[in-house]
């Protein structure tokens, strides 16, 4: 074991723990600010703390580690979009994806090493969990794909590896970190984080942060059809989840989007079109359809483009607000979990 691993790493304190460590220290407060705007900017280590003396970086480096998420690997779409696989401290490795848009860049993060929700259609939760993320991880992925991009990150999407709702104390810390105005300062209007739909975290989360949007995860429009792809409908049932997703919306004042991914003759019909329709008609809300991402292991392929419109068209008729994804990065493994388990 390295001397280094016996320090503690200063990037995974709390602000709280860092103020607190650098007060027994003997530094004022406004060091801490300035330490955490360097991380945010992605600083690589002590030395690049501009703003502290020579004499003050060593004392932090015999006293500290800095260790945080690092880009292993990179694979660039034709589209544009760019994948990273990231090397997170201890050696497991988690995926974000870049995703560029006319109004700005989205970094999609994950949130977990694995994921233990078991969506048959899903490459993340082939190993079943591995790990938590903490909160600062979360931000250290945006912090490290930034920095290696070169571009700026306008929004952030929860929808990588894992799920958030099942991290939840570490969600919120993340939240709060990348909300933090000495830091990246980003607004809570453009986060999105996504759930397959547990419910008392869902309610839990309306409460704690109504800002921020919520995306839900159905892929069924009916029960028996949910429970067949999403073992998490067994816990919690369909017609809970919408009940829940309209409490959200009218608690919060935002609509909620649904996701549903297209899946070759599994529910791609008119007929779960039309039941989808039925189902969310009259609440405030926004579908987003993605053909899915065809994962090897899972034998599934995603629909074609004409099925697609179609079942696109059938919402529309019925007054629902929907956009058909184009399925980013197809040729780059894109779809949650795809890269990292080539990788383990
Ligand atoms: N656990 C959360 C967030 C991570 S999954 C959730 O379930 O929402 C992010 C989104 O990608 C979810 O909507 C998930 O159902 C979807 N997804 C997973 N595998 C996919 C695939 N192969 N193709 C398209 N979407 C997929």
């Amino acid at each position: 074991m390295s001397a280094d691993n016996l320090k503690v790493n200063i990037k995974a304190l709390s602000r709280e723990e860092r103020r607190r460590k650098f007060n027994e220290m003997g530094l004022p407060a406004y060091r801490e600010t300035q330490l955490f705007s360097r991380i945010c900017k992605g600083a690589l280590g002590f030395d690049e703390c501009r703003e502290f003396s020579l004499k003050l970086r060593e004392d932090l480096k015999e006293r500290f580690s800095w260790e945080g998420a690092r880009v292993e690997l990179v694979q660039k779409s034709s589209d544009g979009t760019m994948k990273f696989l990231l090397e997170m401290p201890g050696g497991d490795k988690c995926e974000a994806v870049l995703m560029r848009y006319s109004y700005g860049n989205t970094l999609c993060i994950s949130t977990q090493v694995g994921c233990r929700m078991g969506c048959s259609f899903c490459a993340s939760t082939l190993g079943g969990l591995k790990r938590q993320l903490a909160g600062w991880e979360m931000l250290d992925e945006l912090i490290a794909c930034g920095r290696h991009s070169g571009l700026e990150i306008s929004r952030v999407v929860l929808l990588g590896s894992g799920e958030p709702f099942d991290n939840y104390d570490e969600l919120c810390e993340f939240l709060s970190l990348v909300h933090d105005p000495e830091g990246l300062n980003l607004s809570y209007r453009n986060i999105t984080v996504s759930t397959c739909g547990l419910i008392p975290q869902m309610e839990r989360f309306a409460e704690d942060f109504p800002q921020v949007n919520l995306a839900v995860s159905l892929h069924a429009a009916s029960q028996e059809e949910r429970e067949a792809i999403m073992p998490i409908a067994k816990v919690y049932p369909l017609s809970d989840l919408l009940k829940a997703c309209r409490l959200h919306a009218e608690r919060t004042g935002r609509r909620v989007s649904y996701e549903f991914a297209l899946i070759e003759g599994k529910n791609d019909d008119e007929g779960t079109a039309k039941r989808l329709a039925a189902l969310l008609k009259g609440s405030l809300c926004h579908v987003n359809l993605i053909p899915l991402n065809p994962v090897e292991e899972t034998g599934l392929s995603g629909s074609g483009q004409r099925t697609a419109s179609r079942f696109m068209r059938i919402l529309e008729a019925e007054g629902i607000a929907v956009t058909l994804r184009r399925s980013l990065g197809r040729d780059i493994d894109a779809a949650c979990g795809q890269l990292r388990n080539k990788h383990i």
